[in-house]
């Protein structure tokens, strides 16, 4: 039994490499070594992988990577309406999901999920240890416990909070938001109740035995991220960061694969030394970024805020970014918010890998552009990120102007026909390839 990453040091590519190599054009030997560095996972647990699993690879020579959070809370409990989201995540380009589902039957939620999850799933265990106890409760067992029951259901990365140490909590005195993280929360509250260092950083070489088994990525979770710009780059957060980076390291010795969670809310100026700082901590390992949000004055509108700080934390080393919904900060997400959310970060990442010159990434953008300019509605539509939302708009515009046939449309109402740049364009080409100008 192998993780991708003890396969790729002995030099195997293994079918999952295949896999990301076809879907995204790369070559195999770069995928391989960078699997093998610790610079690209593969989340991929392998039971998932003999259901429904189709790999993907998250790391900085490929594209960057979408996540989606779905999940119960106590106020909104149904299976139903998290399929729901997923399913819609997926349709709008997700490429994993996290099930962060604190009430109702997480056993039933999570394996109903799963089976319909093509993608790599993740959780945060810590949850489930939580659940229905007072958070003094809970031990190694129940935590090994929880681990080892969602590790054998076919999750495929975890996120273990493992790097908030007691000797931490004291940094936070000064914070705006102190801990916004909740299994960092709770796992604060649970070592000064029994005045004793975080479990999971005590049984960390344990859960390395267990995730290694079934090849489950890490996702070290950053239990301090700072939870308001006044809070960002602290001392909690970077004291934080170099415990990371040493359990990084002791995983990987132990052959697991692992991503490093990061922040939160960072001001625009800070991102890049937030990114460059956690690549050199962590040697390279995928940093995986929640947001960042780049002000905190945007309640209903963080998907925006997000994706600003998602461009830049891309671009500057970030390999994955979590979506945000308009919804952060005030709500359980609705499937309308779980839909702008996931465009809002697929918008990000792509202009990142646009910005960052990967291979292939500006094809889409060129293909749209010759189709617009060509005022080829049909592949115009068709080749953007949201067709649904990008047609249904064109299709208002072309009711108002009483145009029936959407394709015939050499114009649309921003400008109007006489004012229409492109139209006009189309009319400058012809005369000058028919070397005619006075008929312009
Ligand atoms: S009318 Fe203006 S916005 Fe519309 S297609 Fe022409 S140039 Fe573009």
């Amino acid at each position: 039994m192998t993780t991708q990453l003890q396969a790729a040091r002995t030099g195997t590519i293994t079918e999952q490499i295949e896999f990301i190599v076809e879907a995204e054009n790369v070559d195999a030997e770069l995928v391989r070594d960078e699997v093998a560095a610790g610079r690209v996972i593969i989340p991929a647990n392998k039971l998932h992988l003999k259901t429904n699993l189709k790999p993907c690879g998250i790391g900085r020579i490929l594209r960057t990577k979408v996540n989606a959070n779905i999940g119960t809370s106590s106020e909104r409990c149904s299976l139903e309406a998290e399929i729901e989201k997923m399913k819609t995540a997926l349709h709008v380009g997700a490429d994993t999901i996290m099930d962060l589902s604190t009430s109702g039957d997480l056993d039933h939620i999570r394996c109903e999920l799963l089976a319909r999850c093509p993608v790599p799933f993740g959780t945060v265990p810590i949850y489930e240890a939580m659940k229905d106890r007072d958070v003094e409760d809970i031990n190694n067992k129940i935590i090994r416990e929880v681990i080892e029951k969602q590790a054998k259901q076919g999750v495929d990365f975890f996120t273990i909070h493992a790097g908030v140490l007691k000797e931490h909590l004291p940094l936070l005195e000064n914070r705006v938001a102190g801990i916004v993280s909740r299994g960092g929360a709770l796992l604060a509250k649970w070592m000064l109740y029994h005045n004793k260092q975080n479990p999971l950083y005590e049984m960390f070489d344990d859960l390395c035995d267990i995730l290694a088994e079934y090849d489950i990525c890490f996702s070290l979770g950053d239990g301090l991220r700072p939870g308001a710009i006044a809070d960002a780059t602290d001392e909690a957060q970077m004291a934080e960061l170099r415990t990371l980076g040493e359990l990084t390291q002791r995983a990987q010795e132990k052959g697991c694969q692992v991503m490093v969670e990061g922040p939160g809310h960072v001001p625009f100026d800070q991102i890049q030394y937030n990114m460059e700082i956690q690549q050199q901590i962590c040697r390279g390992a995928p940093f995986y970024v929640l947001g960042p949000l780049v002000t905190d004055i945007a309640p209903g509108y963080d998907h925006i805020t997000s994706a600003i700080g998602g461009t830049a934390a891309a671009f500057y080393g970030a390999s994955f970014l979590c979506y945000v919904t308009p919804r952060e900060h005030l709500g359980l997400p609705n499937v309308d918010d779980v839909r702008a959310g996931v465009i809002a970060a697929k918008i990000a990442a792509h202009a990142a890998d646009v910005a960052r010159g990967l291979k292939d990434a500006s094809e889409q953008d060129k293909k749209l552009s010759i189709a617009r300019t060509n005022l080829d509605w049909k592949t115009h539509l068709a080749t953007s990120l949201d067709p649904q939302t990008a047609e249904t708009m064109h299709n208002e515009a072309c009711k108002e102007m009483g145009i029936k046939r959407i394709s015939s449309a050499d114009y649309c109402s921003m400008c109007g026909r006489q004012w229409c740049s492109l139209r006009i364009n189309k009319e400058i080409r012809k005369a000058i390839k028919q070397k005619n100008t006075t008929k312009v």
